[in-house]
This record gives C-alpha cells, sequence and structure tokens, in this order.
C-alpha cells in the first residue's frame, strides 16, 4: 500500500512510464506524471488516472534535454505534494543506425535523455529523501544495460551507463534509508519499440516481420514480449518495504535473454 506516497516518473505520458504511473496509483501513490505530448491528451491522461484510482496526479513538462527544467520538475512534487517517496526515471528514446553514420545529434539527445536526465533527476530528489530519512529511486535501464546489440551504440552506451550510476548511487546512500535500483526488460511493446522495427528493417535489409521474428522475439527465448503488469511487479517489490535490502541491483524481466 503506497497510501500517503508521492511518485514521480519521468516520461509518463506513454508506454512503459505510463503504465508504471497507473501501477503505482492503483497501490495509493499520488503521482507526479511528466512527458512530451499534446497538452489536451495529458491532461485528459491526468485526469483518468486520478479518477480511476482516487490518488492526486499532477503533470510538469520538463524536457530531459533540460537540466533546469529538470532540477524544476522535482522541486514541483515536493511544492505540490510535501513530498518525494518515489523517483522512476524512465524516460528514453532509441536510434537504430550503423555507428558510422550515426547522427552525432542523436547520439546527444540519447546519452542526454537516456543517462544524463537520471543523474539530474536523482540529484534533486535525493536531499528531498534524505531529509525523509526514506527513498526509492528506480531507474528504467534495459537489457541493453547489460549486454549489447548491433546499430544501438548510443542506446546501450547510455543504458550501460544507467546501471552504472544506479550501483554508484546504491552505495552512496545505502545508510540513508534510500535504495537505487535499476529495472532491464527485454522487448515490451510500445510505441518506441514499434517506431524501431522499420528501422530495424532497414538497417539489416530484412522485412518487418523478420525483424519481429528473427531479431526480436529470437533474443527473447520466452518468445513473448514482456508485459507491463509484469514490469510493474518488479516495481512495486522494489519501492516496497519488502525491498528495502535489494540494493544496487539491475533486475532483469527479459524473458531469459541474458541469460544466453
Ligand atoms: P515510449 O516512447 O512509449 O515512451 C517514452 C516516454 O519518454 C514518453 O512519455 C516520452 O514523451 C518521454 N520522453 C521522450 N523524450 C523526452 C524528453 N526529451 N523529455 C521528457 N520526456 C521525454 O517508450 P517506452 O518503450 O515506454 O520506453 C520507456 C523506457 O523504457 C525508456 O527508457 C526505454 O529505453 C526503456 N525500455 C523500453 C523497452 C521496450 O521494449 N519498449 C525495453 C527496455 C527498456
Amino acid at each position: 500500500d503506497l497510501s500517503g506516497q508521492v511518485a514521480l516518473i519521468t516520461g509518463s505520458t506513454s508506454g512503459i512510464g505510463q503504465a508504471m504511473a497507473e501501477a503505482l496509483a492503483a497501490n495509493g501513490a499520488n503521482i507526479v506524471l511528466n512527458g512530451l505530448g499534446d497538452a489536451g491528451e495529458i491532461e485528459a491522461l491526468r485526469a483518468k488516472i486520478a479518477a480511476d484510482h482516487g490518488v492526486e496526479v499532477r503533470y510538469h513538462g520538463a524536457n530531459m534535454l533540460k537540466p533546469d527544467e529538470i532540477t524544476d520538475m522535482v522541486a514541483y512534487a515536493e511544492r505540490e505534494f510535501g513530498r518525494l517517496d518515489i523517483l522512476l526515471s524512465n524516460a528514453g528514446i532509441q536510434h537504430v543506425s550503423p555507428v558510422e553514420d550515426f547522427p552525432v545529434a542523436k547520439w546527444d539527445a540519447i546519452i542526454a535523455i537516456n543517462l544524463t536526465s537520471v543523474f539530474h533527476a536523482a540529484r534533486a530528489a535525493i536531499p528531498i529523501m534524505k531529509r525523509q530519512g526514506r527513498g526509492r529511486i528506480v531507474n528504467l535501464a534495459s537489457v541493453h544495460g547489460l549486454v549489447a546489440s548491433p546499430f544501438k551504440s548510443a542506446y546501450v552506451a547510455a543504458k550501460h551507463g544507467v546501471i552504472g550510476f544506479t550501483r554508484t548511487l546504491a552505495l552512496e546512500l545505502a545508510e540513508d534509508g534510500i535504495t537505487c535500483n535499476a529495472i532491464c526488460p527485454g522487448y515490451v511493446k510500445t510505441p518506441l519499440v514499434e517506431n524501431q522495427i522499420a528501422d530495424t528493417a532497414r538497417a539489416r535489409g530484412i522485412s518487418e516481420e523478420e525483424v519481429v521474428r528473427d531479431v526480436m522475439l529470437a533474443a527473447q527465448p520466452t518468445k513473448q514480449f514482456v508485459t507491463f503488469e509484469q514490469l510493474a511487479g518488479a516495481l512495486l517489490y522494489l519501492v516496497s518495504d519488502a525491498g528495502a535490502n535489494a540494493n544496487g541491483t539491475a533486475i532483469t524481466i527479459d524473458g531469459g535473454w541474458t541469460a544466453k
């Protein structure tokens, strides 16, 4: 039961972040949403999560490319709710391309959004959590934080960085009642993955059907996409009291991908 707790989820206007915000709200947490998108759709999502679960839901539109906006988003959470218990850094983008053709601007954006924003959000949240004597920082990494795939150089570099950062925070905060862990999904069917199918087909010179069968689900021994419910199970464990000694870990939910 997360009643009375406050959770901030970056990149929660779509996909995994949205689903994790809904799961936290379903367990009683008040929510700060964040992410890009159409203002009307975001307001409708905000109102729906609040109504569905009887919790308070706010939205802050910080762009993860902008350190000042990230800091302001964390301050906004504390201003609105007086506390911050759970920080889920989830915002992320992908670009698939051979490294020698990799657009420099894409590299910079992926490192900034997928890695550096995780630092800025944690940096701002830690003083609040230290004052409370308790906090849960969870970073949505990826199996690509542990192993590589071709044509995803920036993403793999950023996600490996997220896991390194997660482990470092776990050590720094271990005596402050704050844990820091990473969740490492395999393939989850979200807009991020749907968009990659066409790009991967182009990069590898195969059809989109072959990408799903031979590239994506071939990597995942269960041959099943990971579901939001399966990710929420791990998240709810990590943020619970039972998760107090799970610290610095990278939980893989990848159908056995990294067991090979
Ligand atoms: P998605 O595209 O559905 O959602 C990404 C979210 O991040 C959106 O809310 C978007 O608005 C937000 N975002 C993107 N750029 C932003 C910016 N500059 N500032 C603020 N918000 C921004 O993607 P998803 O698949 O739900 O991915 C969520 C996280 O899970 C990412 O970190 C991704 O790397 C990771 N992940 C996804 C999969 C998968 O198979 N889908 C697997 C492993 C890890």
